[in-house]
């Protein structure tokens, strides 16, 4: 748990899930005057038996000093939510957990003096968690203790303090929530994978959600390292704006061999040549996950680890579930569950990186649905489509790839029964079922976890059909 400074007056926390539960449980650990509220009055009886107040704070705002939101709680769009109104009308700070997080560790500093913790940031539309995780699994390996959390895993109250006498560095995933929220949190190393449209209901427009990101270096000190993947022009636009304030910049491209580390699928090379191949590293396959490697090795060179340190943690990764993760081999046919794919661009690398795909797509739809993905469809064999976005879908793909059937499943069971079956009966050397919505999950599961681990059930329970073979 972050140990605290106490902040005198009432502390106000809106928003009880994980993190806010966990900043109830820091303040007052801290002794604070606390104050809660959620909707939800399961969550309310848990802060409640943490020893906080708990009061409506939308109907009786009171007069707190100070108010701390979840990040899901709207600040401006599609309208900001009634206790954030209450706080503006009242001129107290809004918070969330990242400032109360940067409050303890100076405190931390203030006492340690003679040790510098690093704080490393990483967000991105994409590549956030498998990034964080791999620059965690790294350090570990390089006898560092990282702790490891944010928008992914433990929440960040919830990690531990550094101890004076090991190497700790913290390494969180910001979403672009969060980073909206962020008034303080100053990175020693910011990491931003790429940007692509994404909750543009939640900031309104691209140049709202470009602007939560590039809060992650808003209050980096002046020897901050920005390691930015240049492929995308508003990731690129940031990268100069920071190099102009002079701020160390760290490139990363696959289309740029200039950039200071130029990605394939195969290699990561710099100015000196190889920094590292990639074809033993079974959990970082394809392109986006040579981009999130570059990034890690950055960061890893920003640290001073060694390079053969590096390569070696990498080759040791065992990845993340739910990201283009293999579950399971029939003959020449492997399944794949690439549920956290939520949207096109998450999906356009994972149909790069296989061939014969049997692919399984659909849910609630993002904006644009399948845009952007016009040049994708070559190792398609058939799609099969679910959920809200399923009529979307199969029209856009009339367009986009008419060579592409398209089978409308509703339910993602049968389309991976569907799916199977019809791969088994092509009957090819190599096929992959791929589980890669392209959209988020809520219109079927509760979250892309449970469609996720719904495919991996599905696919445990497929019986290959009499007479098939591959
Ligand atoms: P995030 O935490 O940002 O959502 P994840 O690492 O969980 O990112 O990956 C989410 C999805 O995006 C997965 O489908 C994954 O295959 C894909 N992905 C991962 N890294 C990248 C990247 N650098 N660029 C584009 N897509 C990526």
């Amino acid at each position: 748990m972050i140990t605290l400074p106490h902040f005198s007056g009432e502390t106000a926390v809106f928003g009880l899930g994980q993190s806010g539960l966990a900043c109830v449980d820091a303040l007052m650990l801290a002794g604070c005057d606390v104050v809660a509220w959620d909707d939800k009055p399961t969550q309310c009886d848990m802060a409640a038996k943490r020893g906080a107040k708990i009061r409506d704070l939308k109907q009786d705002f009171g007069q707190p000093a100070r108010l701390i939101v979840s990040p899901g709680v709207p600040l401006t769009h599609p309208e900001p939510h009634a206790v954030v109104v209450n706080a503006r009308a009242a001129g107290i700070a809004i918070m969330g957990d990242m400032d109360l997080f940067y409050a303890g560790l100076q405190l931390w500093q203030a006492d340690n003096p003679q040790h510098h913790v690093p704080v490393i940031g990483i967000t991105g539309t994409n590549g956030k968690s498998t990034t964080t995780a791999l620059i965690g699994h790294m350090l570990t390996h390089c006898g560092w203790m990282p702790q490891v959390g944010g928008n992914l895993g433990t929440p960040i109250l919830q990690l531990d303090m550094p101890q004076a006498d090991s190497k700790t560095a913290y390494v969180l995933e910001l979403s672009s929530y969060q980073l909206d929220l962020n008034d303080t949190l100053a990175c020693d190393i910011g990491v931003l994978t790429n940007i692509s449209p994404d909750h543009l209901d939640r900031h309104g427009s691209m140049a709202g959600y470009v602007a939560a990101k590039q809060k992650l270096f808003a209050h980096g000190a002046s020897d901050m390292t920005g390691i930015i993947c240049v492929d995308d022009d508003e990731s690129a636009d940031m990268a100069n704006a920071l190099a102009q304030q002079g701020t160390r910049v760290i490139r990363l491209s696959s289309t740029q061999a200039t950039a200071d580390i130029y990605v394939t699928a195969d290699e990561l090379s710099g100015d000196v040549g190889t920094l590292m191949r990639l074809e033993f590293m079974a959990s970082l396959r394809g392109l986006h996950n040579a981009q999130n490697a570059a990034a890690a090795l950055a960061v890893g060179q920003a640290l001073g680890l060694n390079l053969a340190d590096i390569t070696e943690a990498f080759i040791g990764f065992p990845g993340l579930a739910h990201r283009l993760q293999p579950i399971v081999r029939f003959e020449g046919l492997t399944f794949v569950n690439d549920s956290k794919a939520t949207n096109a661009e998450a999906t356009r690398h994972a149909l790069a990186a296989y061939r014969n795909i049997y692919w399984i797509a659909g849910g609630r739809a993002k904006e644009g649905g399948l845009k952007g993905l016009e040049t994708s469809f070559a190792s398609v064999r058939r799609a099969y489509l679910i959920g809200e976005a399923a009529p979307q879908f199969a029209q856009q793909l009339s367009t986009m790839a008419p060579h592409v059937d398209c089978v409308e499943s509703g339910q993602l069971e049968n389309a991976v029964f569907a799916a199977a079956d019809q791969a088994m009966a092509d009957n090819l050397e190599e096929a992959t079922v791929l589980l890669s919505p392209a959209c988020a999950s809520f219109d079927q599961f509760d979250n892309f976890e449970a469609r996720g681990d719904a495919f991996c059930t599905y696919v445990a329970s497929w019986k290959p059909q009499q007479g098939g073979g591959m």
